[in-house]
Protein backbone atom coordinates (compact mmCIF):
# COMPACT_ATOMS: atom_id res chain seq x y z
CA UNK A 1 0.00 0.00 0.00
CA UNK A 2 1.48 3.70 -0.98
CA UNK A 3 2.23 6.03 1.89
CA UNK A 4 -0.19 8.35 -0.43
CA UNK A 5 -3.11 6.27 0.21
CA UNK A 6 -4.79 8.09 2.99
CA UNK A 7 -8.45 8.61 3.19
CA UNK A 8 -9.09 12.04 5.19
CA UNK A 9 -12.25 12.32 6.87
CA UNK A 10 -12.37 15.81 8.70
CA UNK A 11 -14.09 15.81 11.95
CA UNK A 12 -17.68 16.99 11.69
CA UNK A 13 -17.95 18.38 14.77
CA UNK A 14 -14.15 19.62 15.24
CA UNK A 15 -13.58 21.19 19.10
CA UNK A 16 -14.47 24.88 19.41
CA UNK A 17 -11.35 27.47 19.21
CA UNK A 18 -11.84 28.44 22.82
CA UNK A 19 -12.33 24.91 24.10
CA UNK A 20 -9.29 24.39 22.54
CA UNK A 21 -7.38 26.77 24.17
CA UNK A 22 -8.44 26.31 27.60
CA UNK A 23 -7.58 22.80 26.89
CA UNK A 24 -4.08 23.77 25.91
CA UNK A 25 -3.55 26.24 28.17
CA UNK A 26 -1.73 23.75 30.80
CA UNK A 27 -2.16 20.36 29.30
CA UNK A 28 0.07 18.35 31.83
CA UNK A 29 1.31 14.99 30.24
CA UNK A 30 -1.41 12.58 28.61
CA UNK A 31 -4.51 13.84 29.59
CA UNK A 32 -5.57 16.16 26.37
CA UNK A 33 -6.46 14.45 22.70
CA UNK A 34 -6.76 16.29 19.54
CA UNK A 35 -9.67 15.70 17.40
CA UNK A 36 -8.64 13.30 14.74
CA UNK A 37 -6.93 10.00 14.76
CA UNK A 38 -5.05 7.97 11.96
CA UNK A 39 -5.96 4.42 11.47
CA UNK A 40 -4.89 1.17 9.26
CA UNK A 41 -5.73 -2.05 8.97
CA UNK A 42 -3.88 -5.13 8.70
CA UNK A 43 -5.18 -8.92 7.86
CA UNK A 44 -3.06 -11.62 6.38
CA UNK A 45 -3.09 -12.29 2.78
CA UNK A 46 -3.93 -9.03 1.84
CA UNK A 47 -1.65 -6.63 4.01
CA UNK A 48 -1.68 -3.25 5.22
CA UNK A 49 -4.65 -1.30 3.60
CA UNK A 50 -7.77 1.11 4.79
CA UNK A 51 -5.62 3.51 5.61
CA UNK A 52 -7.20 7.02 7.03
CA UNK A 53 -6.97 10.14 8.88
CA UNK A 54 -10.47 10.12 10.95
CA UNK A 55 -12.51 11.66 13.91
CA UNK A 56 -10.89 10.39 17.15
CA UNK A 57 -13.42 8.50 19.23
CA UNK A 58 -13.74 4.88 20.76
CA UNK A 59 -13.16 1.69 19.40
CA UNK A 60 -15.29 -1.26 19.26
CA UNK A 61 -14.00 -4.57 20.08
CA UNK A 62 -15.18 -8.08 20.12
CA UNK A 63 -14.43 -9.42 23.90
CA UNK A 64 -12.88 -12.22 21.79
CA UNK A 65 -10.29 -9.89 20.31
CA UNK A 66 -6.95 -11.54 20.85
CA UNK A 67 -5.11 -8.32 22.16
CA UNK A 68 -7.76 -8.54 25.20
CA UNK A 69 -6.32 -12.30 26.18
CA UNK A 70 -2.70 -12.74 25.10
CA UNK A 71 -1.36 -8.95 24.90
CA UNK A 72 0.22 -8.35 21.96
CA UNK A 73 0.41 -4.87 22.20
CA UNK A 74 3.03 -2.39 20.76
CA UNK A 75 3.54 0.96 20.87
CA UNK A 76 5.90 4.49 20.14
CA UNK A 77 6.24 7.47 21.79
CA UNK A 78 7.52 10.53 19.91
CA UNK A 79 6.96 14.51 19.68
CA UNK A 80 6.17 17.15 17.39
CA UNK A 81 8.18 20.35 17.99
CA UNK A 82 7.79 23.86 17.58
CA UNK A 83 11.32 25.43 15.52
CA UNK A 84 11.89 29.06 16.46
CA UNK A 85 10.08 30.23 13.36
CA UNK A 86 6.98 28.88 13.88
CA UNK A 87 7.20 25.51 12.06
CA UNK A 88 7.13 22.19 13.66
CA UNK A 89 9.50 19.34 13.36
CA UNK A 90 9.99 15.60 14.04
CA UNK A 91 12.92 14.45 15.77
CA UNK A 92 14.61 11.31 14.53
CA UNK A 93 11.43 9.69 13.42
CA UNK A 94 13.16 6.95 11.55
CA UNK A 95 14.47 5.49 14.51
CA UNK A 96 11.03 5.64 16.12
CA UNK A 97 9.63 3.73 12.61
CA UNK A 98 12.55 1.02 12.66
CA UNK A 99 11.81 0.05 16.54
CA UNK A 100 8.08 -0.28 16.15
CA UNK A 101 9.40 -3.02 13.38
CA UNK A 102 12.04 -4.60 16.25
CA UNK A 103 9.06 -4.67 18.49
CA UNK A 104 6.46 -6.08 16.17
CA UNK A 105 9.26 -9.15 15.38
CA UNK A 106 9.99 -9.64 19.48
CA UNK A 107 5.71 -9.85 19.82
CA UNK A 108 5.32 -11.72 16.40
CA UNK A 109 3.22 -9.03 14.88
CA UNK A 110 3.00 -7.68 11.29
CA UNK A 111 5.48 -5.24 10.57
CA UNK A 112 4.32 -1.84 9.07
CA UNK A 113 6.34 -0.94 6.45
CA UNK A 114 8.68 2.28 7.91
CA UNK A 115 7.20 5.23 5.15
CA UNK A 116 3.80 4.08 6.05
CA UNK A 117 4.95 4.90 9.70
CA UNK A 118 6.61 8.13 8.91
CA UNK A 119 3.50 9.10 6.64
CA UNK A 120 0.99 8.07 9.49
CA UNK A 121 2.44 10.21 11.89
CA UNK A 122 2.81 13.39 9.31
CA UNK A 123 -0.79 13.06 8.74
CA UNK A 124 -1.56 13.12 12.40
CA UNK A 125 0.58 16.72 12.97
CA UNK A 126 -1.21 17.72 9.85
CA UNK A 127 -4.75 16.98 11.03
CA UNK A 128 -4.39 18.32 14.47
CA UNK A 129 -1.67 21.52 14.20
CA UNK A 130 -3.56 23.93 15.43
CA UNK A 131 -3.73 21.94 19.01
CA UNK A 132 -0.18 22.76 19.53
CA UNK A 133 0.19 24.19 23.17
CA UNK A 134 0.94 27.90 23.70
CA UNK A 135 3.59 26.02 27.20
CA UNK A 136 7.07 26.06 28.02
CA UNK A 137 8.41 22.57 26.52
CA UNK A 138 5.56 22.30 25.02
CA UNK A 139 4.84 19.51 21.63
CA UNK A 140 2.60 17.17 20.45
CA UNK A 141 3.13 13.82 21.75
CA UNK A 142 2.45 11.00 19.17
CA UNK A 143 1.28 8.02 20.16
CA UNK A 144 1.72 5.46 17.49
CA UNK A 145 0.14 1.43 18.15
CA UNK A 146 -0.46 -1.41 17.11
CA UNK A 147 -2.63 -4.22 18.87
CA UNK A 148 -3.59 -7.60 18.03
CA UNK A 149 -7.43 -7.47 16.17
CA UNK A 150 -8.07 -11.02 15.14
CA UNK A 151 -11.14 -12.36 16.84
CA UNK A 152 -9.76 -15.87 18.28
CA UNK A 153 -9.38 -17.42 21.16
CA UNK A 154 -6.82 -19.62 19.94
CA UNK A 155 -2.83 -19.26 21.24
CA UNK A 156 -1.11 -18.45 17.99
CA UNK A 157 0.26 -14.66 16.49
CA UNK A 158 -2.79 -13.12 15.40
CA UNK A 159 -3.66 -12.85 11.64
CA UNK A 160 -5.26 -8.72 11.81
CA UNK A 161 -3.86 -5.85 13.51
CA UNK A 162 -5.23 -2.61 13.80
CA UNK A 163 -2.36 0.39 13.83
CA UNK A 164 -3.30 3.59 14.76
CA UNK A 165 -1.66 6.99 15.66
CA UNK A 166 -3.34 9.16 18.47
CA UNK A 167 -2.09 12.88 19.31
CA UNK A 168 -1.72 14.45 22.86
CA UNK A 169 -1.04 17.96 23.56
CA UNK A 170 1.75 17.77 26.20
CA UNK A 171 3.21 20.02 29.04
CA UNK A 172 6.56 19.06 31.32
CA UNK A 173 6.24 15.09 32.14
CA UNK A 174 7.27 15.77 35.63
CA UNK A 175 5.11 18.63 37.66
CA UNK A 176 7.15 21.47 38.04
CA UNK A 177 8.95 22.49 41.16
CA UNK A 178 11.36 19.56 41.72
CA UNK A 179 14.62 20.23 40.25
CA UNK A 180 15.48 16.52 40.39
CA UNK A 181 13.74 13.23 40.90
CA UNK A 182 14.12 10.67 43.47
CA UNK A 183 14.14 6.87 43.08
CA UNK A 184 13.31 3.81 44.84
CA UNK A 185 15.27 0.79 44.11
CA UNK A 186 12.92 -2.03 43.84
CA UNK A 187 14.33 -5.13 45.13
CA UNK A 188 11.06 -7.45 44.93
CA UNK A 189 10.20 -7.09 41.14
CA UNK A 190 12.06 -7.11 37.94
CA UNK A 191 11.24 -5.58 34.99
CA UNK A 192 12.69 -7.63 32.30
CA UNK A 193 14.85 -11.44 32.04
CA UNK A 194 17.21 -12.23 29.72
CA UNK A 195 15.15 -13.39 26.71
CA UNK A 196 12.32 -11.90 27.48
CA UNK A 197 10.42 -8.81 25.91
CA UNK A 198 12.37 -5.88 27.73
CA UNK A 199 13.92 -4.55 24.56
CA UNK A 200 10.41 -4.55 23.32
CA UNK A 201 8.19 -1.61 23.33
CA UNK A 202 5.14 -3.36 24.68
CA UNK A 203 2.16 -2.46 26.65
CA UNK A 204 3.23 -5.83 28.74
CA UNK A 205 6.59 -4.29 30.31
CA UNK A 206 4.35 -1.69 31.37
CA UNK A 207 2.05 -3.96 32.95
CA UNK A 208 4.83 -5.94 34.87
CA UNK A 209 6.17 -2.61 35.96
CA UNK A 210 3.28 -0.82 37.56
CA UNK A 211 3.27 -2.38 40.87
CA UNK A 212 6.77 -1.52 41.77
CA UNK A 213 6.78 2.06 40.20
CA UNK A 214 3.08 2.12 42.68
CA UNK A 215 5.13 0.89 45.52
CA UNK A 216 8.33 3.69 45.29
CA UNK A 217 4.64 6.35 44.63
CA UNK A 218 3.64 4.68 48.13
CA UNK A 219 6.86 5.02 49.77
CA UNK A 220 7.10 9.08 48.89
CA UNK A 221 9.34 8.99 45.59
CA UNK A 222 9.09 9.73 41.79
CA UNK A 223 9.96 7.07 40.02
CA UNK A 224 11.14 3.04 40.26
CA UNK A 225 14.96 1.84 39.25
CA UNK A 226 15.15 -1.77 38.14
CA UNK A 227 17.80 -3.98 38.68
CA UNK A 228 18.76 -6.82 36.56
CA UNK A 229 16.41 -10.00 36.83
CA UNK A 230 19.16 -12.87 37.29
CA UNK A 231 21.44 -11.14 39.84
CA UNK A 232 19.28 -8.31 41.13
CA UNK A 233 22.91 -6.27 41.37
CA UNK A 234 22.98 -4.58 38.08
CA UNK A 235 21.22 -1.35 37.15
CA UNK A 236 18.98 -1.69 34.18
CA UNK A 237 16.65 1.65 33.72
CA UNK A 238 13.43 3.01 35.13
CA UNK A 239 9.64 2.18 34.38
CA UNK A 240 10.28 4.03 31.12
CA UNK A 241 13.34 5.52 30.92
CA UNK A 242 17.10 5.88 30.39
CA UNK A 243 19.74 5.33 32.97
CA UNK A 244 23.06 7.77 33.07
CA UNK A 245 25.83 8.10 35.54
CA UNK A 246 28.18 10.92 35.42
CA UNK A 247 31.79 10.40 37.12
CA UNK A 248 34.36 13.18 38.57
CA UNK A 249 36.40 12.98 35.49
CA UNK A 250 33.65 13.88 33.03
CA UNK A 251 33.13 9.94 31.64
CA UNK A 252 29.74 8.67 31.55
CA UNK A 253 27.99 5.68 32.09
CA UNK A 254 25.20 3.94 30.77
CA UNK A 255 24.29 0.12 31.03
CA UNK A 256 25.00 -1.67 27.63
CA UNK A 257 21.82 -2.93 25.37
CA UNK A 258 21.67 -6.75 26.40
CA UNK A 259 18.08 -7.04 25.40
CA UNK A 260 16.33 -6.77 29.28
CA UNK A 261 16.48 -2.59 28.26
CA UNK A 262 14.76 -0.28 26.23
CA UNK A 263 17.19 1.09 23.28
CA UNK A 264 15.94 4.63 23.41
CA UNK A 265 16.78 7.19 21.44
CA UNK A 266 17.08 9.97 23.44
CA UNK A 267 19.67 7.32 25.41
CA UNK A 268 21.34 6.76 21.84
CA UNK A 269 20.75 10.67 21.07
CA UNK A 270 22.56 11.69 24.78
CA UNK A 271 25.52 8.89 23.87
CA UNK A 272 26.05 10.74 20.20
CA UNK A 273 26.04 14.28 21.89
CA UNK A 274 28.38 13.33 24.97
CA UNK A 275 30.90 11.85 22.56
CA UNK A 276 31.07 15.09 20.21
CA UNK A 277 31.11 17.25 23.45
CA UNK A 278 34.21 14.88 23.92
CA UNK A 279 33.46 13.18 26.88
CA UNK A 280 34.04 9.53 27.12
CA UNK A 281 30.81 7.07 27.46
CA UNK A 282 31.43 3.51 28.54
CA UNK A 283 28.33 1.12 27.64
CA UNK A 284 28.70 -1.21 30.65
CA UNK A 285 27.09 -2.70 33.44
CA UNK A 286 27.01 -0.65 36.50
CA UNK A 287 25.89 -2.37 40.09
CA UNK A 288 23.54 -0.62 42.76
CA UNK A 289 26.40 -0.90 45.16
CA UNK A 290 29.03 1.09 43.11
CA UNK A 291 26.59 3.70 42.77
CA UNK A 292 25.82 3.83 45.89
CA UNK A 293 29.66 3.76 46.98
CA UNK A 294 30.33 6.30 44.11
CA UNK A 295 27.96 9.02 45.36
CA UNK A 296 29.18 8.66 48.47
CA UNK A 297 32.74 9.15 47.57
CA UNK A 298 32.06 11.61 45.46
CA UNK A 299 33.35 9.10 42.32
CA UNK A 300 30.18 9.72 40.74
CA UNK A 301 29.04 13.26 40.40
CA UNK A 302 25.49 13.15 38.21
CA UNK A 303 23.15 11.23 37.36
CA UNK A 304 20.12 11.60 34.86
CA UNK A 305 17.04 9.62 33.08
CA UNK A 306 16.18 10.12 29.72
CA UNK A 307 13.27 9.30 27.17
CA UNK A 308 10.72 11.16 24.76
CA UNK A 309 8.09 12.27 27.72
CA UNK A 310 10.30 13.51 30.68
CA UNK A 311 13.60 14.37 28.01
CA UNK A 312 16.36 14.74 30.54
CA UNK A 313 15.74 14.51 34.62
CA UNK A 314 18.39 14.80 36.90
CA UNK A 315 18.67 12.39 39.69
CA UNK A 316 18.42 13.80 43.21
CA UNK A 317 18.29 11.12 45.57
CA UNK A 318 18.00 7.48 45.63
CA UNK A 319 16.73 5.22 48.05
CA UNK A 320 17.22 1.36 48.60
CA UNK A 321 15.45 -0.37 51.64
CA UNK A 322 16.31 1.62 54.69
CA UNK A 323 19.45 3.75 53.76
CA UNK A 324 18.99 6.93 51.26
CA UNK A 325 22.17 8.36 49.27
CA UNK A 326 22.35 11.54 47.57
CA UNK A 327 23.33 12.80 44.03
CA UNK A 328 26.14 15.72 44.02
CA UNK A 329 24.42 18.06 44.99
CA UNK A 330 21.01 16.86 45.09
CA UNK A 331 20.01 19.14 41.73
CA UNK A 332 20.78 19.05 38.33
CA UNK A 333 24.43 18.75 37.33
CA UNK A 334 26.64 20.57 34.73
CA UNK A 335 27.04 18.12 32.41
CA UNK A 336 22.84 16.88 32.86
CA UNK A 337 22.41 20.35 32.11
CA UNK A 338 24.80 20.81 29.29
CA UNK A 339 23.55 17.63 27.48
CA UNK A 340 19.66 18.59 28.29
CA UNK A 341 20.11 22.11 26.82
CA UNK A 342 22.29 20.62 23.89
CA UNK A 343 19.06 18.07 23.11
CA UNK A 344 16.90 20.63 23.41
CA UNK A 345 18.52 23.35 20.84
CA UNK A 346 18.50 20.58 18.24
CA UNK A 347 14.82 19.56 18.63
CA UNK A 348 14.15 23.20 18.97
CA UNK A 349 16.23 24.05 15.68
CA UNK A 350 18.22 26.35 18.04
CA UNK A 351 21.43 24.71 17.33
CA UNK A 352 22.96 22.50 14.31
CA UNK A 353 21.75 19.41 13.96
CA UNK A 354 24.86 17.78 12.37
CA UNK A 355 23.62 14.24 12.91
CA UNK A 356 20.56 15.27 10.58
CA UNK A 357 17.90 14.22 13.35
CA UNK A 358 15.62 16.84 12.20
CA UNK A 359 12.97 16.77 10.34
CA UNK A 360 11.32 19.44 9.35
CA UNK A 361 7.02 19.45 8.57
C1 LIG B 1 10.13 4.42 25.53
C2 LIG B 1 10.99 3.92 26.65
C3 LIG B 1 12.22 4.52 26.99
C4 LIG B 1 12.72 5.78 26.33
O1 LIG B 1 12.86 5.67 24.96
P1 LIG B 1 12.97 6.99 24.07
O2 LIG B 1 13.09 6.49 22.69
O3 LIG B 1 14.17 7.73 24.52
O4 LIG B 1 11.72 7.77 24.32
C5 LIG B 1 12.98 3.94 27.99
N1 LIG B 1 12.55 2.85 28.65
C6 LIG B 1 11.37 2.26 28.37
C7 LIG B 1 10.97 1.06 29.14
C8 LIG B 1 10.56 2.78 27.36
O5 LIG B 1 9.38 2.18 27.11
Amino acid sequence: MLASAFVRLPHPNPTADDVRAAAIADPQFGRVFTDHMVSIRYKEGIGWHDAKVMPRGPLSLDPATAVLHYAQEIFEGLKAYRLDDGSMALFRIEANAARFNASARRMAMAELPEELFIAAVKEAVAADADWFPPVAGGALYLRPFMYASEVFLGVKPASEYHFLVIVSPVGNYFKSGAPAVSLWVSEDYTRAAPGGTGAAKCGGNYAASLIAQSEAIAKGHDQVVFLDAAEHRWIEELGGMNMFFVMDDGSIVTPPLTGTILPGITRDTIITLARDAGLAVREERYAIDQWQANAQSGKLTESFACGTAAVVTPVGKVTRGDASFTIGAGGPGQVTTMLKDRLVGIQRGLVPDPHGWVTRL
